[in-house]
């Protein structure tokens, strides 16, 4: 993609602090980190988030997640990490290129938990049939059948 900034940082068009490559995969410090250590892991195929990319591009970024995030929480000293993704606007996304998002945690960093609604037992199992009822009915690709650990 021409346009978007991830390609442009993959393609070496744009500088970044790299933290981990494979072929399918790169890891650069965020350039405006919520702390130290703050990463980014993008596929290196395009696509515009999660659902935009393939099973095997998505298996590929969450193995380097695996990989790199334990080595950022003990790089930067952190008790923890969160490992965060944005789809859509509505929920903080600003570029248009999948990525994981890696952020050293604290004990007591002060940063913000998510608030919690309360739900009741029927509820829940109301929406979760409907959830169920509207899951694509075709099986997730298993690993390998896609070429990404083969
Ligand atoms: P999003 O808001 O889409 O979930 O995350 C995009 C992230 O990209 C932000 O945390 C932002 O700081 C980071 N970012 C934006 N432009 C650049 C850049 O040019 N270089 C790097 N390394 N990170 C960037
Ligand atoms: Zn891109």
């Amino acid at each position: 993609m021409t346009d978007c900034l991830f390609c442009k940082i993959i393609a070496g068009e744009i500088p970044s602090a790299k933290v981990y490559e494979d072929d399918a995969v790169l890891a650069f410090l965020d350039i405006h980190p919520v702390k130290a250590g703050h990463t980014l892991v993008v596929p290196k195929n395009h696509g515009d988030n999660l659902q935009g990319s393939s099973d095997a591009d998505v298996a590929r970024l969450m193995s380097a997640v695996r990989r790199v995030a334990p080595v950022v929480q003990s790089t930067v000293g952190a008790d923890g990490y969160n490992v965060i993704t944005n789809s859509g606007p509505a929920a903080g996304q600003t570029v248009f290129h999948t990525h994981f998002h890696i952020i050293p945690r604290y004990i007591d960093d002060g940063l913000v938990t998510w608030p919690h609604e309360g739900a009741t037992q029927d509820q829940l199992e109301v929406l979760g049939e409907k959830l169920r009822g509207n899951l694509p009915k075709d099986a997730p690709a298993v690993c390998g059948s896609q070429g990404c650990c083969v």
